[in-house]
């Protein structure tokens, strides 16, 4: 009897190790540390997948086999669930990840389920390759994000209240040329020409802007509080390219500036434009790789589906700072279906225990120890150590000393 069919008779907590992914803009130690892993030559580690993506899955390692959780819920679904399963066919709903900014990532947005569908079959249609630069929908599914802080995390979320948008034009003078199109408070139609105006005009706004903060920011007189230094990074991280500028500086002025403490976090629902500038968090997605961009990136931009896409209500953002549902579970809570994330704090010789309904669970340890027991079987999680529990195991958690672990999970009960 192989792995699989012996698990499937007798399923309890598996152990995972992730898929690290090494994009540029990723920090060099958080994770690596978190990892007990060695980074001598500085790589960049940008995320760390927990997940069963087919191109990155998160892998169980059992006996002399190596097996990536995909693979476990293709040979046997019915370890998501029987609801997971009418709710979302036969893969795991979400992708939970540890991510660690150095550099700013693009400012981007994130389809509807329906303008999905349709992107997806519209661009098939078309025959435009799935690996294709031009490539909007990469799959047929919506993209619904939270993530909670775990360092001191800097983020744009949403279109700014409009009477500081107002302000924010009036105030600095190399932005006069668009107050015009801001007239009426048309955030629109100022957004729609910022991101379709022929990139002449984007460099003749934005390099006087820039000529004037630099020194500034070499003075240190800008802070992270403040747009402007921003816009100095953004510009040193998207240098020139054939002496151009990157049109999403704008958005650095238009959404609003968020900075979050270690626990606190956002959701970003279908068509709020955001970009993570800076910062370590935990973020628990929906099952999709769905992004439309609108600057600060090298890659494609696709101005006139963003444009369809972007939700252009404007107001200060919704702070998560979690709801406590027991002595030790804090839940992030969310309109989402796909996914839940909470946080399970457990101080000396307190037990967590899963509710008896529950989805396929992924947990990670950030801090301290703790056994994970399940019928017979018990494993011991420390600092990095990431599990996977299949959809209604009765599990608990004990910790003498005291841990700290993020849990993904899919919520059964509480939503329709
Ligand atoms: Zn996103």
């Amino acid at each position: 009897m192989n792995f699989i069919e012996s698990y499937i008779s007798n399923p309890t907590i598996l152990k995972l190790q992730g898929a690290i992914q090494h994009y540029a803009w990723g920090g060099k130690s958080f994770i690596p540390e978190l990892l007990h892993r060695d980074n001598a030559t500085a790589e960049p580690f940008a995320e760390y997948w927990l997940g069963a993506h087919p191109k990155s899955p998160a892998i169980i390692k059992a006996n002399e086999e190596s097996i990536g959780l995909n693979m476990l819920f293709t040979a046997a679904p019915q370890l998501l669930g029987a609801a997971v399963i009418n709710n979302f066919g036969p893969a795991l709903p979400y992708l939970f990840k540890i991510l660690d900014a150095r550099e700013m990532l693009s400012i981007q947005a994130h389809p509807s389920k329906q303008q999905a569908r349709e992107g997806f079959t519209r661009e098939n249609a078309r025959g435009i390759p799935l690996d294709a630069p031009n490539r909007n929908y990469k799959d047929n599914n919506h993209k619904p994000e939270v993530h909670v802080a775990l360092t001191d995390f800097y983020m744009l979320h949403g279109f700014r209240p409009l009477a500081e948008i107002e302000t924010m034009l009036n105030g600095i003078p190399e932005f006069a040329p668009l107050l015009p199109e801001f007239a009426g408070n048309d955030l629109k139609n100022l957004y729609r020409v910022i991101m379709t105006m022929p990139q002449r005009q984007v460099d003749d706004l934005l390099n006087p802007l820039l000529a004037r903060l630099e020194p500034l920011f070499a003075q240190g007189k800008l802070t992270p509080d403040a747009p402007d230094y921003w816009a100095v990074q953004a510009s040193r991280s998207f240098p020139l390219s054939e002496g151009h500028r990157d049109r999403g500086l704008f958005s650095i002025y238009l959404l609003n500036l968020v900075h979050l403490q270690p626990g606190q976090g956002t959701f970003q629902a279908a068509g709020v434009p955001h970009a993570y500038l800076r910062g370590v968090n935990v973020e628990l997605m929906a099952n999709s790789d769905n992004v439309l961009r609108g600057g600060l990136t090298p890659k494609y931009i696709d101005a006139q589906e963003l444009l369809k896409t972007l939700s252009f209500a404007a107001g200060k953002p919704e702070i998560l700072n979690g709801d406590k549902v027991s002595a030790t579970e804090t839940v992030y809570k969310t309109p989402a279906r796909d996914f839940e994330l909470s946080k399970i704090h457990l101080t000396n010789n307190e037990r967590w225990s899963a509710p008896a309904l529950h989805g396929p669970d992924i947990l990670i340890a950030l801090e301290g120890q703790a056994i994970i027991s399940a019928a017979q079987n018990q494993m011991e999680i420390s600092r990095g150590v990431a599990c996977f529990a299949p959809a209604g195991l009765d599990y608990h958690i004990n910790s003498t000393t005291g841990v700290v672990l993020f849990r993904a999970t899919v919520p059964l009960n509480n939503k329709e």
